[in-house]
């Protein structure tokens, strides 16, 4: 729970109300902490609150509300944003561009204004945050935001799937299409500038370059799949790029979302070049507009990785089973306890990605 604007993490007894036809209670395993729900926290993003945070939770089905088709109770789940499916987005098949994703995701309630959960005073609370508020030992989801998993995967580790691994890889994948011989720089090494150099390999690019300015990440990237780094630090990152491959790098992901890093990244593309942007931690860019046009480049966003979460959490999955996508390389696991330590060491850059167990074998 969080109570106030950057307040702490705190542990409260709260009370869950009854499912909706469409809903699934879910026992909750382990949740991952992403920036997102930092963000929230400290007010950078508009969401109510109080709040139960968390929406990278993987667990058990414990119960499924009348209407719900394709779920059994016992089920290992993963969670993950929630889309209406009826825009046109969802209707073609891409729910992470959802048009109703912001108010489904970060409204604090269910669409008709009603809470899933309420305090142990009866006090509103708000929930519902990317359809799961998943810190917690039980989350009711959504039919539409639960994606069944294998039951040979370690749950635990799984939750980062439905959020910052899936970005990472998606975005390679879905939105640049990065193939074999291609060339990639990606600008920030945390969980999911990691995940789309580990997608890079499997799709066979050339050149991976990961720049970042911890060198740990940059030793750990290269482990991941990245076949040079760029210290951010030490020295001109258009240059440094642009020496590893002279012509610029065919696609660039820009998991920072500040503007010197995006603009570096636009200069060390080549020509028509694409660039991914799946992060704002500004609220407005300047570009040089001349090298944009004039190189034929394109800037995209991507959200959650593009495309849709049920495909894409699956393949993830079945490529780390094969010991192809080593994401459980960036976990390290916490206590509910441990929650405000965790976020203490994302910040800090010292754990990739931290993940809370709730679940018999936590930390
Ligand atoms: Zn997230
Ligand atoms: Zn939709």
């Amino acid at each position: 729970m969080v109570r106030e604007r950057r307040g702490p993490f705190t542990l409260e007894e709260v009370h869950l109300g009854a499912l909706r036809p469409d809903e699934v209670l879910v026992r909750i395993e382990a949740t991952g902490l992403c920036h997102t729900d930092i963000a929230v926290r400290d007010g950078e993003m508009p969401s109510p609150l109080p709040a139960v945070l968390g929406h990278e939770g993987a667990g058990y089905v414990a119960a499924i509300g009348d209407s719900v088709t394709g779920l059994a109770v016992g089920d290992p789940v993963v969670l993950t944003y929630l889309s209406c499916g009826e825009c046109r987005e969802c209707r073609t098949g891409v729910p992470s561009a959802c048009v109703q994703l912001g108010g489904l995701c970060f409204g604090g309630a269910r669409p008709d204004g009603s809470h899933a959960l309420h305090g142990s005073c009866g006090d509103v609370l708000h929930d519902r945050f990317f359809g799961q508020s998943s810190f917690a030992t039980y989350a009711i989801a959504n039919q539409r935001n639960i994606v069944k998993v294998r039951p040979d995967a370690p749950i635990r580790s799984l939750g980062p799937l439905g959020c910052g691994i899936m970005t990472g890889a998606g975005t390679v994948w879905n939105a640049l299409k990065a193939g074999p011989g291609s060339s990639l720089a990606v600008y920030g090494a945390g969980a999911v500038g990691l995940s789309a150099v580990m997608a890079a390999r499997v799709a066979g690019a050339s050149s991976i370059i990961a720049i970042d300015v911890v060198a740990s990440r940059l030793s750990l990237a290269r482990e991941l799949g990245a076949t040079h780094t760029v210290n951010g630090g030490e020295g001109d990152v258009v240059s440094a790029v642009r020496r590893i491959v002279p012509d610029g790098t065919d696609f660039a992901v820009d998991t920072t979302g500040r503007e010197a890093v995006v603009q570096n990244a636009l200069l060390a593309l080549r020509q028509c070049g694409a660039l991914a942007l799946v992060a704002a931690a500004q609220p407005e860019l300047s570009l040089d507009m001349f090298n944009l046009l004039a190189g034929c480049k394109t800037i995209c966003g991507v959200i959650e990785g593009g495309g849709a979460a049920h495909l894409l959490i699956p393949r993830i999955l079945d490529l780390h089973m094969s010991g192809r996508f080593p994401f459980d390389r960036m976990l390290r696991f916490y206590t509910p306890e441990q929650i405000n330590d965790a976020v203490r060491d994302s910040v800090n850059g010292n754990t990739i990605k931290p993940v809370i167990c709730f679940g018999q074998n936590a930390a």
